[in-house]
């Protein structure tokens, strides 16, 4: 309310939304900032989403303002109360908070069809019989104006009259709509007298089954943001030609508030796509195994992936707000989540595709424990107890049999360090009848135990192990991008889906600390990346994990 809250947050980089609000303020247009969130409760958030509620949250946060959640929930055949849940669960998770200002549009439906009676007065609305497809005809094209419906000339007597009796619910769905007068040559098709309102005898999720005429969105939206107060009102580009509409609205209403749109470039990921009407299309075409697979683009599948919170809003400062529209690298969100994990996950050592190691020296029936820390740099994040024996499983693809050049890890012959134990040397192999591998021999130095004085000896290679006696067998799914071209579009999108998306690893033996893990817990398996507990396949002892990004950019060369 002072002007002490008239202060950019360092922390925060400029753009030109915030500036904008930064002059407000500073020159006293407004008090304070109110900016919404206001998504349609008809599918899940994703990740483009985020970029508009850290924008609008972000600003109303550092400016001494407050956001609204407001659900423009003006289309009652697409939407529904298990979106509205989902959607709130993810403005939270994302680390936000609406307080007690949570809206539906569907709660001004009285006061928008008070206004709407009020225009139908003025002269300014009408009620239209052509139909959908008429209307169409009649709106001209680009470079055509439109042509004048026929019904256009009713009186207001006449309008009000109709506009009641559609309300009341006497005619069919589609007979008649009702139009805002303003301009058929307009050369903005926007204000070729837009329709407000049609009717649908269709039950409403949360207005139930008060009304049987619906506003259509282009008219709701500016007259809720003016209902609640909002001072800037904060959309993507393609709502620029509307913002003409927006005004006119406001101009010839008796508004309590008169809101401004503002817009800015929507975010497009590369290797996905974000419009909810395609990933609605992936889940009913069980291309995905729902809104939260972790393949998903959507707030409630990047969790489950294991995106962290901080990792999304870091992403979503980091990209910035313009006003051109661009296709942004998901590399940049994987680096993202890779930066935020790096700092916080615990590391631990899995083998995702297992080949036995026979330690032949080392005394059968006896073992140790290695206590290994949790991670390199944060004492604060402890350390665990490592069981280590005379069998143990490493990763198929640390062993060479013949070594190509450059290899460092496991051939006969050659020694590496079992990371946070002993040095090995190779000494032989098992074979199946096929003349397989199926088990390697080695001998272990007891003078190079990690710690102790002189265990220093180098060695070309680390690997890392799990004692296959202790070793807790989980399911480990590899997750990779969900289309394999940069930038999908147009109809056939789908026939670039990337058949490698998803494999799933039934043999994996990880370190058994990791069966006490809760769901999301996150770790970095070393070597391979960073992965978590899946949230919901996981039970008490059983954990499922999943891998959230590998611990480098495999993509960019492609
Ligand atoms: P979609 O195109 O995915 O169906 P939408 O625009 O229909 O999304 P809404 O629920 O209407 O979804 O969106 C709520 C808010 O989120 C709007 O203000 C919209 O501008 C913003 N938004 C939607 N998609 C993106 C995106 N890709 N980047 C930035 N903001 C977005
Ligand atoms: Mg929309």
């Amino acid at each position: 309310m002072s002007s002490s809250n008239e202060q950019t947050s360092p922390a925060q980089p400029a753009n030109f939304i915030r500036t904008i609000v930064a002059d407000d303020l500073q020159s006293g247009r407004h008090k304070t900032v109110v900016t919404r969130f206001p998504p349609e409760p008809n599918g899940y958030l994703h990740i483009g989403h985020a970029k508009s509620i850290c924008l609008n949250f972000g600003v109303a946060r550092d400016f001494g303002g407050r956001c609204h959640l407001r659900f423009d929930d003006t289309n009652p055949v697409k939407e529904d109360v298990e979106y509205t849940e989902s959607i709130k669960e993810s403005v939270r998770w994302l680390g936000f908070d609406w307080g007690e200002h949570q809206y539906y549009a569907s709660d001004y439906f009285g006061q928008l069809y008070e206004w709407a009676e009020y225009l139908v007065q003025q002269g300014k609305a009408y009620v239209d019989d052509l139909t959908a497809e008429e209307i169409r005809a009649y709106r001209g094209t680009l470079t055509e104006p439109g042509k004048e419906s026929p019904y256009r000339g009713r009186t207001p007597e006449e309008n009000l009259d109709l506009l009641r009796r559609m309300k009341k619910g006497e005619f069919p769905d589609g007979s008649k709509v009702l139009r805002a007068k303003i301009d058929m040559a307009s050369p903005n098709i926007n204000l070729r007298d837009p329709v407000m309102y049609r009717i649908l005898h269709a039950v409403h999720p949360h207005a139930g089954s008060a009304w049987c005429i619906y506003p259509m969105y282009d008219y709701a939206h500016g007259q809720s943001d003016a209902i609640e107060g909002v001072t800037h009102s904060v959309c993507t580009l393609e709502f620029e030609d509307h913002k003409p509409l927006y005004e006119w609205f406001l101009q010839n209403l008796p508004v309590p508030a008169t809101p401004r749109q503002y817009e800015f470039a929507r975010l497009n990921l590369t290797y996905t796509v974000m419009s909810k009407r395609k990933l609605l299309q992936l889940v009913q075409e069980g291309d995905v195994d729902g809104w939260d697979d972790p393949r998903m683009p959507t707030l409630v599948g990047l969790r489950r992936r294991g995106f962290t919170p901080e990792s999304i809003r870091t992403f979503c400062e980091r990209i910035g707000v313009g006003r051109s529209d661009s296709w942004i690298d998901m590399g940049i969100l994987e680096e993202c989540v890779r930066e935020d994990l790096n700092e916080r996950a615990p590391r631990a050592m899995a083998v995702l595709r297992p080949l036995k190691l026979v330690v032949d020296n080392y005394p059968e029936g006896e073992g140790e424990e290695f206590t290994v820390a949790n991670h390199p740099k944060i004492e604060a994040l402890g350390s665990r107890q490592v069981p280590f024996s005379r069998e143990l499983w490493i990763e198929a693809d640390d062993f060479q049999e013949v070594p190509e050049k450059g290899f460092k890890r496991l051939s006969p012959g050659t020694e590496v360090r079992l990371r946070a134990a002993y040095i090995v040397k190779c000494t032989g192999v098992d074979r199946d009848g096929a003349g397989n591998v199926t088990a390697v021999h080695c001998t272990y130095d007891p003078e190079t135990k990690s710690g102790l004085p002189g265990a220093e000896r180098k060695v070309k290679g680390v690997i890392h192990w799990v004692s296959a006696p202790h070793a807790l067998s989980a399911p480990v799914r590899l997750y990779d991008r969900l289309l394999s071209v940069v930038s999908p579009t147009g109809d056939d999108w789908k026939k670039d889906l990337n058949p490698d998306s998803i494999e799933l690893l039934t043999d994996a033996q990880l370190e058994p600390s990791l069966a006490q893990a809760p769901p999301e817990a996150v770790f970095q398996f070393e070597r391979q990346g960073y992965f978590c507990v899946d949230r919901k396949d996981s039970t008490p002892g059983r954990p499922v994990f999943n891998r959230t990004v590998t611990l480098r950019d495999s993509w960019v060369k492609k």
